[in-house]
């Protein structure tokens, strides 16, 4: 039997029996983990209170053979505006299910972690700004991220011989000529791409002080959702949270 302890981010609760829940978390020191709460669903349980999706918390637990288990759980910080706002708790299950699929279990990554925390931190700001930092800032972190600086098949710079392109399946920006090549190429402006550039470079909280206009945020909602949906072999699930979120952009 073995013990160990993490702070960690909880991604998602699943029911199991009547009072357990099987959690998906996401730890610092430990990355991603599946373990079993047994009992924390009853009125009682002083477990309760910090084992709710998105809380971050100090959990102990107890290794076996299978799922490790619970011991404890102290909530650290929990985060308010989730609850109370729909479009946030859409943004929030979105953030949560990336980091759950782009990971595997057991291999940290702290600066993911940081990510997490920090957007759920500022999830009320720019929220459509935050969700495009957050996805290619995500991608860069389990190796995903798309080579914006030249064209990823030529190396020549992007922009020169016509408008730039960005191919998820080439893995990065394309040239006019070499996007020929990529059925899946979409095309952008030049501003969209250094605006892509930009939301994945320094402080997180400064990036949401830039204000692209409307038709850069859709060009970058739409190239990321491609790219993002590319890399996890699906459609993001919470997306369809997301869809009616007329207020938050995201
Ligand atoms: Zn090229």
């Amino acid at each position: 039997m073995k013990f160990f302890r993490a702070e960690a981010v909880v991604l998602k609760a699943r029911e199991h029996k009547e009072a357990d829940r099987i959690l998906t978390l996401f730890s610092l020191e430990h990355g991603k983990l599946r373990v079993m709460s047994y009992g924390s669903a009853r009125p009682s349980s002083r477990k309760r209170g910090a084992v709710q999706p998105f809380c971050r918390s100090r959990f102990f637990f107890t290794r076996s053979r299978d799922l490790a288990r619970v011991d404890q759980a102290e909530l650290l910080e929990f985060f308010p505006q989730i609850a109370a706002d729909v479009d946030l708790f859409g943004l929030a299950s979105y953030f949560a299910e990336l980091v759950d699929g782009f990971t595997v279990d057991e291999a940290p990554n702290r600066a993911l972690y940081h990510l997490l925390v920090e957007s759920l931190r500022i999830l009320d700001r720019d929220s459509g700004v935050l969700a495009r930092a957050f996805e290619i800032r995500l991608l860069s972190l389990t190796g995903f991220g798309p080579e914006l600086a030249c064209c990823v098949s030529c190396r020549q710079p992007v922009g020169l011989t016509g408008p730039p392109a960005l191919s998820p399946k080439a893995g990065g920006a394309v040239c006019a000529e070499c996007r020929k090549g990529y059925t899946d190429a979409l095309g952008l402006s030049a501003g969209t791409l250094q605006m892509l550039r930009r939301l994945g470079e320094g402080d997180l909280r400064r990036v949401l002080t830039l204000r692209p206009n409307p038709p850069t945020r859709r060009e970058l909602k739409q190239i990321m959702a491609r790219t993002v949906a590319f890399h996890l072999g699906r459609m993001p699930r919470s997306l369809g949270l997301l869809e009616g979120l007329q207020r938050t952009d995201a």
